[in-house]
């Protein structure tokens, strides 16, 4: 399940290798004022039903997303996880039901920055000789418009690649990087990008055990301080100790709740036939 062009597009954190596309359309967009941020759940769905043909992928999906939250979205392979995601993203729109992102339509919604989407695979071109630093710096232009930064604006910059613990790597080509690594940049770019969410889809495929922990580690010190964390995962060991809320999907909802209600509860034999088929399957 790898997230299309158009996430990365429509979104404010993007992949490396698409970046001066990415710098002009991360530009156009409009800064968002504290005084537009409201207590609004972060994404809302409502009776939502889609289907790539006739036949619905999802359907019956009620659920809101409050500011701080921290959820993850489980289930089998092709169970609906990233369409359900895109249907939160505004990306997919619902055959039935409403989608809200920050209040509004989320497919009219264009504000972007507000969410930081790191992809799985985050992967960078071979060609592209660009450095951390550059890719973060990346983050700030929906807040500079087509001017240049200023110190202030470099000083965000470099503040989130000490958030993430990259500060020592500002500048080394993207490429050179692990996988964790790399999505940490993408995660400090996200930061500079001051998102207020940030969407993740099986964010440490291929990425090193210990690599994983600390990734897991970071996104709960952000979360702690406020950002919301909506993580699409296969890996339910990650789940479990890390997500304070999770949905598990087939199709439908067969659990929405806290964390240890999920783990005591029949979920995952309800939406995945059995348990085992949890620890067994790595796509
Ligand atoms: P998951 O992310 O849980 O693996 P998906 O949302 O990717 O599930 O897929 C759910 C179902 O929708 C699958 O049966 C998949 O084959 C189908 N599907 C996904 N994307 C498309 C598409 N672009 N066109 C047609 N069918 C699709």
């Amino acid at each position: 399940m790898s997230a299309d062009t158009s996430t990365e597009q429509r979104v404010g954190a993007r992949d490396g290798a698409d970046t001066a596309d990415a710098a002009d359309e991360t530009a156009a967009t409009t800064e968002t004022t504290d005084s537009s941020r409201s207590a609004d759940p972060v994404i809302e769905l409502s009776d939502v039903e889609f289907g790539y043909t006739a036949t619905p992928v999802v359907r019956d999906i009620s659920l809101a997303i409050e500011p701080g939250e921290y959820l993850a979205v489980v289930g089998p392979n092709g169970s609906g996880k990233s369409t359900l995601m895109k249907l939160m993203l505004g990306l997919l729109e619902p055959d039935q039901g409403t989608a809200t992102l920050f209040g509004e339509s989320a497919h009219r919604f264009d504000d972007g920055q507000r969410v930081g989407y790191v992809a799985q695979h985050a992967s960078a071109s071979k060609e592209m000789p660009i450095t951390v630093r550059e890719v973060v710096k990346m983050g700030r232009f929906p807040h500079v418009g087509f001017g240049t930064l200023s110190s202030e604006d470099w000083q965000v910059v470099d503040e989130a690649l000490v958030t993430v613990g990259m500060g020592e790597f500002a500048n080394r080509r993207i490429t050179q990087l692990s996988g964790g690594q790399r999505q940490r940049a993408f995660i400090a770019r996200a930061l500079a990008s001051e998102a207020e969410m940030l969407v993740l889809d099986e964010p440490t495929v291929g990425v090193d055990a210990e690599s994983v922990d600390a990734f897991y580690d970071l996104l709960e010190s952000l979360n702690d301080q406020g950002i919301t964390v909506l993580l699409i995962e296969h890996d339910l060991g990650a789940v479990t100790d890390h997500a304070d809320r999770v949905v598990c999907l087939n199709g439908r909802v067969h659990f929405d709740g806290p964390t240890e209600e999920f783990v005591d509860s029949d979920a995952l034999a309800r939406a995945f036939g059995t348990a085992a088929n949890l620890a067994g399957d790595g796509g």
